[in-house]
C-alpha cells in the first residue's frame, strides 16, 4: 500500500469519504486521492514524496503558485500581531479600497471567509433589495452550496427547480429557476414569463464548474438589458473567474456591467477570504446600515486580509495577466496540436490564466455538450499524466488553472507528456 492508500484509509475513518470536500475523492476518476504534504511555485508533492507540476492551484486561488515568499510574510507577519480580533482593522480598509478600484462595478464590499458565503449573501441582499422571492441560474454552473443554489431543472420548461441535494427544502427551491447557459431566448422567454418575480440573475461570466465554457457575448448582453427591463439584480459570481482571467475579471474582460459581484479565491491568496459588493444603493440595505442581516465572526480575518492584500498588488503588476494569458494559451494550444497530431479527438480552450480540456471534437459551448465529452478517455488521460508527475483537477467537469509560477519549461513538459499519453493510445 502506498502511503496515500494508507492515509485515506484511514481518513475515511473519521471524515465522510475521507475528504473534507467532495470532488478531492477521486470518485470521478477513481484510486485513492493524493495527500499533499507541500508545495512551492508550481509543484506540489504528496505523501510519498512524488513530485507533481500543479494545474488545479488549489481550485484556483494559488494564482502566484504555492508558498509565495511575499504571501507567506505577510502572513507571518499579520499572525505575530494577532490572529483575529472580531472589530475592525485598517487592513480591511485597504483591502475594500484596492478591490472597488480594480472593479469598477462596485462602489461598495463586504468581506466574508468563502465563496459560499459571498453568493448566499449576495442573494439574500438582492432578495432583501427587491422585495422578491425567485432567482435563476444556470445549469452546470456552482455557486457554492447555499441552499437556495443546490437546484436542479423542474421537469417543463420555464417551471421552477427541485433540490439537487437531500436537505434541501423543496420549498425553497421552487423559487429557483434554472435555465441553460449561452442560451439568451431561453432567458427572455424566462423574463417574458416571471420577469415580475425574480429578484437577481446569478451566473459564472465564464462557466469554470461544469469545465470551462466560454459565454456567448449576446449571453451576457441579454441578462445584462433583461436585468435592467425588469428591475432584477444581475450578479457575476466571479469567485473562480475574479482576478483570475484578466485584470478587471470577467466584467473587464466583456465589458458587462453587474449590480453585484462575488469574490473568493485568488482574492484571499490561499487563505479562507470571500467577498461581495456592488452598486451603492443595493450594499446599503446590508446591516447595519439596512434590513438585510449579514455577519461573521472571522469575516475580514487579519492573516487572509494580508493574503488577498499582497495577492492583489501582485497581480497588479504591468503585463502580468498579458504574460499568464500568454502562457495559459500556449499549454492549451500545445496540448491541442499534440492530440491532432495522434488523432486523438480532444479540444482545449483557455480564457486568461484558467483553462478547459475536453475529449470532444470541439469545446462545448453548453451543458448538454460538455456531458456528451468522452469521460472514459479523460480519466484514463488523468491517470497517466498523474503517473507522469502532472497534476490535474481529478474531474472531466472541472477548469484547469495556470499560475505565474508555472515555467516555459513545465508547460513545455507538460505538452511533451501529454504528447506521448497520446501517442500511446
Ligand atoms: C468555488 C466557487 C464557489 C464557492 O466558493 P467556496 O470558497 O468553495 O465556498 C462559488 N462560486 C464559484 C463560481 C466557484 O468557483
Amino acid at each position: 500500500m502506498t502511503r496515500n492508500e494508507e492515509l485515506f484509509s484511514r481518513a475515511q475513518k473519521t471524515i465522510p469519504g475521507g475528504v473534507n470536500s467532495p470532488v478531492r475523492a477521486f470518485r470521478s476518476v477513481g484510486g485513492a486521492p493524493c495527500f499533499f504534504a507541500s508545495g512551492s511555485g508550481a509543484r506540489v508533492r504528496d505523501a510519498d514524496g512524488k513530485e507533481y507540476i500543479d494545474y488545479v492551484g488549489s481550485w484556483g486561488p494559488l494564482i502566484l503558485g504555492h508558498a509565495d515568499a511575499d504571501t507567506v510574510r505577510a502572513v507571518q507577519e499579520a499572525a505575530m500581531k494577532g490572529l483575529s480580533f472580531g472589530a475592525p482593522t485598517e487592513a480591511e480598509i485597504e483591502l475594500a479600497e484596492l478591490l472597488v478600484r480594480r472593479v469598477p462595478s462596485m462602489e461598495m464590499v463586504r468581506l466574508v471567509s468563502s465563496g459560499t458565503e459571498a453568493t448566499m449573501s449576495a442573494i439574500r441582499l438582492a432578495r432583501g433589495f427587491t422585495g422578491r422571492d425567485a432567482i435563476i441560474k444556470f445549469e452546470g454552473c456552482y455557486h457554492g452550496h447555499g441552499d437556495s443554489l443546490l437546484v436542479k431543472a423542474g421537469s417543463g420548461l420555464l417551471t421552477f427547480g427541485n433540490p439537487s441535494s437531500a436537505g434541501v427544502p423543496a420549498d425553497l427551491a421552487q423559487h429557483t429557476l434554472v435555465l441553460d447557459y449561452n442560451d439568451a431566448q431561453g432567458l427572455r422567454d424566462a423574463f417574458a414569463k416571471h420577469g415580475k418575480t425574480i429578484a437577481c440573475v446569478i451566473v459564472e461570466p465564464v462557466a469554470g464548474n461544469m469545465n470551462l465554457i466560454a459565454p456567448k457575448p449576446e449571453f451576457l448582453a441579454a441578462m445584462r438589458e433583461l436585468c435592467t427591463q425588469h428591475g432584477s439584480v444581475l450578479i457575476f459570481d466571479e469567485v473562480m473567474t475574479g482576478f483570475r482571467v484578466g485584470p478587471g475579471s470577467a466584467q473587464g474582460l466583456y465589458g458587462i456591467t453587474p449590480d453585484l459581484s462575488t469574490f473568493g479565491k485568488v482574492v484571499g491568496g490561499g487563505m479562507p477570504l470571500g467577498a461581495f459588493g456592488g452598486r451603492r444603493d443595493i450594499m446599503e440595505k446590508i446591516a447595519p446600515l439596512g434590513p438585510v442581516y449579514q455577519a461573521g465572526t472571522l469575516s475580514g480575518n487579519p492573516l487572509s486580509v494580508a493574503a488577498g492584500l499582497v495577492t492583489l498588488k501582485k497581480v497588479g503588476a504591468p503585463g502580468f495577466y498579458d504574460a499568464l494569458t500568454a502562457k495559459t494559451r500556449t499549454l492549451v494550444d500545445g496540448l491541442a496540436a499534440a492530440a491532432k497530431k495522434r488523432g486523438v479527438k480532444f479540444s482545449a480552450q483557455s480564457v486568461g490564466g484558467m483553462f478547459g480540456v475536453y475529449f470532444a471534437a470541439t469545446p462545448p459551448t453548453s451543458y448538454a455538450e460538455v456531458m456528451a465529452s468522452d469521460k472514459e478517455a479523460f480519466n484514463r488521460f488523468f491517470h497517466a499524466m498523474l503517473d507522469a508527475g502532472f497534476y490535474l483537477a481529478p474531474s472531466a467537469f472541472e477548469a484547469g488553472f495556470v499560475s505565474a509560477a508555472h515555467s516555459d519549461a513545465d508547460i513545455a513538459a507538460t505538452i511533451a507528456a501529454a504528447d506521448a499519453i497520446f501517442a500511446a493510445g
